[in-house]
């Protein structure tokens, strides 16, 4: 099931929002709506899911209706037009208590402006969500320091919020949605404020954070470098509209019309683009215990010349040619005697493809990715030289809009 469902949302501001959206539905554009009768369409008639532990950008320039969508997904303005669903609940049709529950349980929000109380200490701050819903101050506390550490606060717990810089500050703001221990975090150009360096930092640690933690994320930027490097997948909006969704590959590679092709067309794809974003899951794997005939019979199911080998615990072994295992077979020899290691080329989920280029140029097999030990996915050799190949042309890519 999806985490968050947004299903055909609309927003209009004015004083008469039906009328507004019958024109919607007859197909005016936000601008005529604007022009004839003074409302003004935030979102319209937005549609996209978020799958459990995705990190999902919405991208677009400002008035776009980002921030206007975010406050749609945990109702902090009412839709006048569609469903958010939540864990599969429709938060637009919740009463009171049911919204209040959904959003202490299950929505935790971070902004761009931390919204920390001057007064409070860090740990008062970031205990605040769970003292509100009546969390017994050791519990809290408890809660409270641990995700202090989490975002790397730790031995601040005392100092008052000015005495910390703005992204020592965004930390705060994130240990205190951390703390609430919700699944989803919702975070509204959390990051637009800070420096690029300390923008940087916070940026790969909200990335390890999430991994670590399995957490949902509904991020928001108007910048798409920030989109491309966090998101899973992107959706890019332009006068309430989302124009585009797709992963930084599709979006880079396949832009949807004039609109983001024009956005993205300046974007080097190489100095962009990071292993987990190109990287795809071996089609087959074996394990030392399934035995070479197995191996063989793998290989030979999806037409490969070799295979991945790995433990019990998805730690990368080594690859095996079908020749190998057909001796490995025939001679009674184990696999591990015959397993390439040394000539496989590894890369981390971060490291950029600018990175790999030399590496795909010279080797004769995939390139794993690896994280903590683990098999995380392969690139293609082809991928990698083709894809430089696409960005020289790029002049020559046509669109339709
Ligand atoms: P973004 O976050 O992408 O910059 P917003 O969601 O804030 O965009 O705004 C989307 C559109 O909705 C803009 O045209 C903005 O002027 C309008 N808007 C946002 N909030 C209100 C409001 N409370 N009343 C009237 N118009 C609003
Ligand atoms: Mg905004």
């Amino acid at each position: 099931m999806n985490k968050i469902e947004v299903s055909n949302l609309t927003k209009i501001f004015g004083s008469h929002p039906q009328q507004a959206l019958k024109r919607l539905k007859n197909g005016e554009q936000k601008e005529q709506i604007l022009d004839e009768t003074g409302m003004t369409v935030g979102v319209s008639e937005s549609s996209f899911s978020v799958k459990p532990g995705e990190f999902f950008v919405i991208m677009g320039l400002s008035g776009s209706g980002k921030s206007t969508l975010i406050r749609l997904v945990n109702r902090l303005i009412e839709p006048t037009d569609g469903e958010v669903y939540i864990d599969g609940d429709d938060i637009t049709k919740m009463d009171k208590d049911k919204l209040i529950e959904t959003r202490r349980k299950k929505l935790g929000m971070v902004f761009q402006k931390f919204g920390l109380f001057p007064h409070r200490s860090v740990l008062a701050n970031v205990g605040y969500g769970l003292e509100i819903q009546g969390v017994n101050k050791q519990e809290r506390e408890e809660k409270a320091r641990r995700s202090i550490e989490d975002v790397g606060l730790k031995g601040y717990e005392s100092s008052s919020p000015d005495e910390l810089s703005g992204g020592m500050q965004q930390r705060v703001g994130l240990a205190r949605a951390l703390a609430n221990d919700t699944d989803i975090l919702l975070m509204d150009e959390a990051f637009s404020a800070l420096d690029p360096l300390i923008r940087k930092d916070m940026q790969d640690e909200l990335l390890k954070l999430q991994y670590k933690l399995g957490k949902t994320v509904l991020f928001i930027t108007h910048d798409l470098d920030e989109a491309l490097k966090l998101g899973d997948r992107i959706a890019i909006m332009k006068d309430g509209r989302i124009v585009q969704v797709g992963t930084s590959e599709d979006i880079l590679e396949n832009p949807a019309n004039e609109y983001v092709f024009n956005f993205v067309k300046d974007v080097d794809r190489s100095k962009v683009l990071e292993a987990s974003n190109v990287m795809r899951k071996p089609e087959v794997l074996t394990t030392f215990k399934d035995g070479p005939r197995m191996a063989i019979r793998k290989m030979e199911e999806v037409g490969a010349s070799s295979i991945f080998v790995v433990d019990r615990e998805n730690n990368f072994k080594g690859l095996l040619t079908i020749d190998d295992a057909i001796k490995a077979y025939n001679e009674h020899i184990s696999m591990e005697e015959f397993l390439i290691t040394d000539d496989i080329h590894s890369a981390s989920p971060d490291t950029l493809l600018n990175d790999l280029i030399g590496v795909a140029a010279q080797t004769k097999y995939p390139i794993t990715v690896i994280e903590d030990g683990k098999l995380a996915g392969i690139i293609s050799r082809v991928s990698i030289l083709s894809g430089l190949v696409l960005g020289k042309e790029e002049d020559e890519v046509t669109t339709q809009s």
